[in-house]
C-alpha cells in the first residue's frame, strides 16, 4: 500500500513466553520466585482507590525519596522509568546521537540492537572472548555510546568495577551506560563512580531483586546533568510514565531492607548448589553472579534439553543463535523448584540416546 512506505518498521524484541498456564515451573525469565516485600501487600490492600481518578506525581516522589535513602543519592542524581527497558530505552534517544557506533558485546541483553535499529543508530556488536569475558580494549576506540551489563546476560559473568572505570575513564567523548539489572545477586555497582565520571549512567531494575516484574519500574543514577538531559528527553515523550500504584508500592518495597536482603542471599544459596547439581550432570557454565545460570551439556544438544523440559511443564530460555545455541538460561527458582529441575534434567540425560 502506498501509506505504508512513511511507517516507521520494526524488529520487535521477542521476551521469553509467558505460558497461561499456572502449573508450570518458570524458569525462563530471570523473574524472582518468591513475593514481594510483605509491606507492598499491605500497601495494595490499602491503596486508595479514589486517588486513581487523579494524575500521579510527575516526579514519582515517594519512590523517588525512597530509593534516594537507600541509595545515598539525591533527587537530581535519580531518573524513574517503566522498568528498565523504559529507562534503557530513554538513554539510547537522549545520549546516543553520534554518527560513530555505539558499541556492545556480541553475546548480550538481545534488546540493545532492537532499539539501536528503531532509534537509526549505528552500531558495532564486539565479540566476547572464548570464555565469554569482555574485552576492555575494545571499548577503548572511537565511539558514539557504549552499553554494557554487568553482570552480563545472558552468561551471567561479573566484570570488576575496575575494569569498567577503565572503559568509562577511556571514554570522556561518549556516555557509558552499565545495565545492572542483576548486580544485586553478587556484584558490586558502579554507582560510586557516577560521582567521579559525567559520562556514567547506571541503570538498575525492580523486576528481579524486588520481586516486582509485574509492576514495572526501573531507575537510572547518574550525575544530575546527565540525569537532567534524560528527564527532559522524557518530559518531552510523556509526563506520566509512573502509575500511581507503581509509586506506592515500589516505595514500600524500597523501605523493607531486610527482606530484600533475606530474598537475594536465598537465591545465591540457590544458586550455588545448583552449580554443584549441574556440574554432576555434565554441565558446564561460567561462573555466574545473577540469578540464572548459563549451561551447556557436553552430550546432549540444548535445543534437545529445552524441548524436553517443555514437554514436562519446566520453562527455560533458548536461543538459536550463533556463539549460545547449545546453552539454556536457567533462572534459579525456588529450592524445591531447582529439586524438580535437576530430577527432570537428570532423567532427560539418562534417556539421550537410548532407543525409546
Ligand atoms: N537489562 C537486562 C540485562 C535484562 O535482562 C532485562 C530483563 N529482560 C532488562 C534490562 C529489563 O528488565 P525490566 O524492563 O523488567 O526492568
Amino acid at each position: 500500500m502506498e501509506w505504508e512506505k512513511n511507517v516507521r518498521r520494526a524488529d520487535p524484541y521477542v521476551p521469553g513466553e509467558q505460558p497461561k498456564r499456572t502449573d508450570v515451573i518458570k524458569l525462563n525469565t530471570n523473574e524472582c520466585p518468591y513475593p514481594p516485600a510483605p509491606a507492598v501487600r499491605r500497601a495494595a490492600e490499602e491503596l486508595d482507590y479514589d486517588r486513581l481518578r487523579l494524575y500521579p506525581d510527575t516526579e514519582a516522589g515517594q519512590l523517588a525519596d525512597a530509593l534516594c535513602a537507600n541509595y545515598g543519592i539525591s533527587r537530581e542524581q535519580l531518573f524513574i522509568g517503566v522498568g528498565s527497558d523504559d529507562v534503557l530505552a530513554m538513554a539510547f534517544q537522549t545520549f546516543f546521537n553520534s554518527d560513530k557506533p555505539i558499541l556492545f558485546p556480541d553475546v548480550t541483553y538481545s534488546f540493545y540492537d532492537v532499539w539501536a535499529e528503531l532509534f537509526r543508530i549505528p552500531y558495532v556488536r564486539k565479540p566476547l572472548d572464548e570464555a565469554f569475558r569482555i574485552v576492555k580494549e575494545d571499548y577503548m576506540e572511537e565511539n558514539g555510546g557504549i552499553v554494557i551489563p554487568n553482570p552480563n546476560a545472558p552468561t551471567g559473568i561479573l566484570e570488576e568495577v575496575g575494569v569498567m572505570e577503565e572503559i568509562i575513564a577511556a571514554n570522556p567523548g561518549s556516555v557509558v551506560i552499565i545495565d545492572e539489572a542483576y548486580v544485586d545477586f553478587g556484584g558490586e555497582s558502579c554507582q560510586r563512580l557516577t560521582e567521579k565520571y559525567e559520562n556514567l549512567l547506571v541503570v538498575q531494575t525492580f523486576s528481579k531483586s524486588r520481586a516486582m516484574a509485574g509492576m514495572r519500574i526501573g531507575f537510572a543514577i547518574g550525575n544530575p546533568k546527565l540525569i537532567g538531559y534524560l528527564k527532559d528527553v522524557k518530559f518531552a515523550f510523556n509526563s506520566y510514565t509512573m502509575s500511581l500504584p507503581a509509586i506506592w508500592l515500589g516505595a514500600e518495597s524500597v523501605k523493607d531492607r531486610e527482606y530484600f536482603q533475606g530474598t537475594v542471599n536465598k537465591i545465591i544459596q540457590t544458586r550455588e548448589w545448583v552449580k554443584k547439581n549441574l556440574t554432576e550432570l555434565g554441565f558446564t557454565f561460567p561462573d555466574s553472579k545473577a540469578n540464572f545460570i548459563f549451561a551447556s551439556h557436553d552430550r546432549v544438544p540444548a535445543k534437545a534439553i529445552f524441548e524436553e523440559l517443555k514437554k514436562r511443564n519446566v520453562y527455560v530460555r533458548f536461543w538459536d543463535k550463533p556463539r549460545i545455541g547449545n546453552y539454556l538460561r536457567i533462572t534459579i527458582g525456588t529450592d524445591e523448584q531447582m529439586e524438580i529441575l535437576t530430577e527432570n534434567l537428570r532423567e532427560i540425560i539418562a534417556q539421550w540416546g537410548k532407543p525409546t
